[in-house]
């Protein structure tokens, strides 16, 4: 089937000064009928299926040769290893790679292969072999950093995706919150959520926080450690800052810097 693939490698072995050994063989045979890429462990399962006594350091001694004979090349490397496509009869396509999960999506498209040829024909340059890949976030893990506010963890960034129309969004939006705005969650408590919205904070209890859907974005440090107590307990509205004395920010003058007093003013507008 391979045939004239088997001769011209045996003569690239000739020129190489190598031995002939059928196991090199029996190994590119196997690779030339994998469609996808493959990594040497599938290889090895593969070879053993077909009752192939091939050890694995045979494969991992033969692939330099394959790739050098422009048989195969490295596609890209995932959890420490190679993975590997055939090369042969391939037309040039593009990889997608996922930075999440590591998947990785082959785009064939003829467009693609006649820009190519267009571009190899303009610079009057003889093309051998091709390496396209873009890098990016599959659908799948796109969907997955979907979730509701409520079920953000501290330190994390997100873009609220929608806003419902209930009354309790709609003072929300009368405190700055909107739609493909960014929001970072400074604490979590038992049944709120405090967040911060540009030089804002607020604190929204979970329920409603249900209802908003968000995008989580990156993670940032949360440097303060805002007690729940002070963000849930109202009756703690009527004492005096438990963190004057001991936090240099209630020492500022400036009503930002006790971050009950920050509290108070947006629980107060709730
Ligand atoms: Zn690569
Ligand atoms: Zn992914
Ligand atoms: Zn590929």
């Amino acid at each position: 089937m391979h045939e004239e693939i088997l001769k011209n490698f045996r003569e690239f072995i000739r020129k190489k000064g190598l031995k002939y050994t059928s196991e090199r063989e029996e190994i590119l045979e196997e690779i030339l009928s994998i469609h996808g890429h493959f990594d040497v462990e599938e290889l090895y399962q593969r070879l053993r299926q077909k009752n192939k006594k091939i050890s694995k350091p045979s494969i991992y001694r033969s692939i330099p040769l394959f790739i050098e004979a422009g048989y195969i090349q490295e596609v890209y490397r995932q959890d420490g290893h190679s993975h590997y496509e055939v090369m042969i009869n391939k037309a040039p396509h593009l990889h997608f790679l996922c930075l999440r999960c590591g998947k990785v999506e082959e785009i064939i498209d003829p467009e693609l292969e006649r820009l190519i040829r267009t571009k190899e024909a303009e610079k009057g340059f003889k093309l051998l072999t091709h390496h396209l890949e873009s890098f990016g976030i599959c659908e799948t893990c796109q969907k997955a950093e979907t979730t509701t506010l409520d079920m953000v963890e501290k330190g994390k960034v997100v873009e609220v995706l929608d806003l419902p129309t209930d009354v309790m969004c709609k003072k929300l939006i009368a405190m700055g919150l909107r739609k493909g705005e960014l929001l970072k969650v400074l604490q979590v408590c038992g049944r709120t959520i405090l967040v911060e919205i540009g030089n804002s904070r607020i604190v929204i209890n979970k329920e409603l926080a249900s209802k908003i859907p968000v995008k989580i974005v990156r993670t940032e440090k949360v440097t303060e450690d805002l007690p729940c107590e002070l963000i849930n307990g109202e009756e703690a509205l009527q004492e005096p800052c438990p963190l004057k004395d001991k936090d240099d920010a209630c020492q500022i003058k400036d009503e930002k810097g006790c971050p009950r007093n920050f509290l108070i003013k947006l629980l107060s507008k709730l």
